[in-house]
């Protein structure tokens, strides 16, 4: 059984049945043909980044053109298709696309015109946040989401694995200066792992610093290509909602299947 997922093919993609968001109709900022990502998470479903980076400059041959994105963006507005949820994630970090702050302002223009009940979603690994301009597009977006699997930064590195030049601090000081995020965290039993003691505690610190409107909790649900990770049971996910609940005030959700 193959244990990754194909890349997406194109810049539209879905309509797929997500929990969070019903039905998510994804548009991918990336190329298609190799992984494009500032992390390389050792969880990763589309299996281990190919380039490794948070600069696209060398990359923007391969990055779809922004005016075929809005084309795309609009057919899909304008066509039968019915969908809860436009997502702006794929086969990367959405938010290193290098016009992101202009592209996420059209597309919620073309969103309020078309199709104002449709909502906009992002699904990103916050390194995109360095840029003011992304920051700022967070405002236009109905549900951010924001990936934070660590507490520390010696987790950060072992789970995340960022491009160099990314700092962990940072990162929560950036998610802690916007307003209204949703964390996602993926948790890992095994090696490398995020479920000691230690290592919640510190996580719920800096959800506490962070203070999102609320926190997604997972765990894997399929097999990853490093047999040293394993699945987080359900039983200690909902231990972990619980323990992390309590410590922040947060509305810490565990998913499962
Ligand atoms: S940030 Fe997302 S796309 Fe990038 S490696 Fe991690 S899980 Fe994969």
């Amino acid at each position: 059984m193959s244990t990754v997922l194909e890349l997406q093919k194109g810049v539209i993609y879905g309509p797929i049945a997500s929990r969070r968001l019903g039905r998510s109709m994804g548009i991918n900022l990336m190329p298609t043909k190799y992984k494009l990502c500032s992390f390389n998470c050792v969880y990763c479903h589309y299996g281990l980044t190919d380039k490794l980076s948070h600069k696209m400059g060398p990359f923007i041959a391969d990055l779809p053109d922004f005016d075929r994105v809005i084309k795309e963006v609009d057919d899909i507005l304008k066509s039968k298709e019915e969908f809860d949820y436009l997502t702006f994630s794929g086969n990367g970090e959405p938010t290193l696309y290098p016009k992101f702050t202009e592209l996420a302002a059209e597309i919620a223009r073309l969103r309020d015109h078309y199709r104002p009940s449709v909502k906009i979603a992002l699904l990103s690994n916050s390194t995109g946040l360095i840029h003011a301009g992304v920051r700022q597009a967070v405002d236009r977006i109905d549900m951010p989401v924001f990936k934070l699997d660590a507490g520390s930064k010696e987790n950060f590195k072992s789970i995340n694995r960022p491009a160099k030049g990314i700092g962990f601090e940072k990162i929560v000081d950036q998610l802690a200066a916007l307003g209204g995020i949703v964390l996602q965290t993926v948790f890992l039993d095994g090696t490398p792992g995020n479920i000691g003691d230690s290592d919640i505690k510190t996580y719920f610190e800096k959800v506490k610093h962070i203070k999102p409107r609320a926190v997604h909790i997972y765990s894997i649900d399929r097999p990853v290509p490093n047999p040293d990770i394993k699945r987080v049971q359900p039983g200690k996910l909902k231990e972990i909602a619980r323990y992390g609940k309590e410590k922040t005030g947060v509305r810490v959700i565990a998913f499962y299947i």
